[in-house]
């Protein structure tokens, strides 16, 4: 095997090179993975161009799948050639969150594509308790979307689920945003709406299932939520857009002893005007946040999300706007950073 891969390193915020570097070297119970895609996701934006890696030079990427291309001695579960994807979280494995099995609340994780080498590369070293088999079904630009899957359903499950015939209002129409919309009508949600400012993510949206489209743009965002709901407001809301706007719409737009999900970061303060703070004691409002996705083997949200990918419940295809060439990506970046393109998922592949 050759001992140099082309990847994408990161030196500094802004400095993304796309050079020849050693292909890394696996420990026993480690899988050599040949990257066939990988995603962007919402926060690799930020750090590529603002905050950067915890450490440097680093690799970005940590939505991804590929190929196994060698096996440590222990990593005998899987074999040279299965098709997989990957928890992109290293648990410590001794911190009390580690200890319930709750891994994305780790106190001293490693992370792929932050802390260590990810996967903007030609390959990428896992540990192989950290693999997912694809199924059959599942192609490898979909495996690469099981990350933001998962996200979009822990964030529902950490609010308990969805009853039948809820009305959820999801704000922002990125990939969790849509897989989110998927995944509460398969729960059986009752009226979906879904709230963006991109009319070409919302058509999408529309072709997803879902009952009603806001353009936060041309509509009042509160008003027409509370003339969808008769009044009352959503039973479930779940943000995911990461803007202060939304953050704030997320309260309001609750009806009482609704479920409010914060799934989307925020990048500055959120100033809770005193109408919104009001509403969350007043209408007794449960605000959830959510982190990550569960891994552990009780509760494994990326086995349950593969699965339901295969059957085709739920779509990842439809989420991605752009395939570009790994050597295409720093000024594919540069360019998203620049705001000159308007993308959703974008797919690399070496
Ligand atoms: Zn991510
Ligand atoms: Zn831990």
């Amino acid at each position: 095997m050759k001992e140099k891969m082309m990847a994408a390193v990161l030196y500094a915020p802004g400095d993304l090179r796309y050079e020849e570097v050693e292909i890394p070297k696996i420990g026993p119970n480690d899988v050599l993975l040949k990257v066939k895609a990988a995603g962007n996701c919402g926060s690799d934006l930020q750090r590529i161009m603002v905050e950067g890696t915890h450490v440097f030079p680093c690799i970005p990427g940590h939505e991804f799948s590929g190929e196994i291309a060698k096996i440590g001695e222990k990593a005998t579960s899987f074999k040279v050639g299965d098709r997989v994807t990957a928890y992109p979280l290293i648990p410590c494995m001794r911190c009390e969150w580690c200890l319930q099995g709750q891994y994305n609340l780790c106190e001293d994780y490693d992370y792929l594509g932050s802390r260590s080498h990810g996967a903007f590369a030609e390959y990428v070293k896992i540990p192989v308790v950290n693999l997912v088999r694809l199924p059959k079904e599942v192609d490898f630009d979909e495996g690469a979307m099981t990350d933001p899957a998962c996200v979009a359903l822990h964030g529902i499950k950490r609010a308990g689920g969805i009853k039948p015939g809820q009305s959820v209002v999801i704000l922002g129409t990125g990939p969790i945003g849509m897989l989110a919309c998927q995944w509460v009508k398969a729960m059986g949600a009752g009226k979906v709406v879904a709230v963006d400012i991109v009319e070409d993510k919302l058509k999408i949206a529309r072709e997803l299932g879902v009952d009603v489209c806001i353009n936060a743009e041309k509509e009042d965002v509160v008003e027409k939520v509370m003339e969808e709901t008769k009044g009352k407001g959503a039973d479930v809301v779940m943000e995911t857009a990461g803007s202060t706007a939304t953050q704030r719409q997320s309260l309001l737009i609750a009806r009482k002893r609704a479920k409010v999900i914060l799934i989307g970061r925020s990048y500055s303060d959120v100033l809770l005007p005193d109408e919104v703070f009001t509403r969350i004691f007043r209408g007794e409002l449960e605000v959830y946040g959510a982190v990550n996705s569960n891994f552990s083997p009780l509760d494994n949200e990326w086995k349950i999300s593969v699965q339901f990918m295969a059957s085709g419940v739920i779509k990842a295809k439809p989420l991605i706007s752009h395939r570009v060439k790994l050597k295409d990506i720093a000024e594919t970046f540069k360019s998203m950073y620049e705001g000159k393109m308007i993308y959703n998922k974008i797919i690399f592949s070496p």
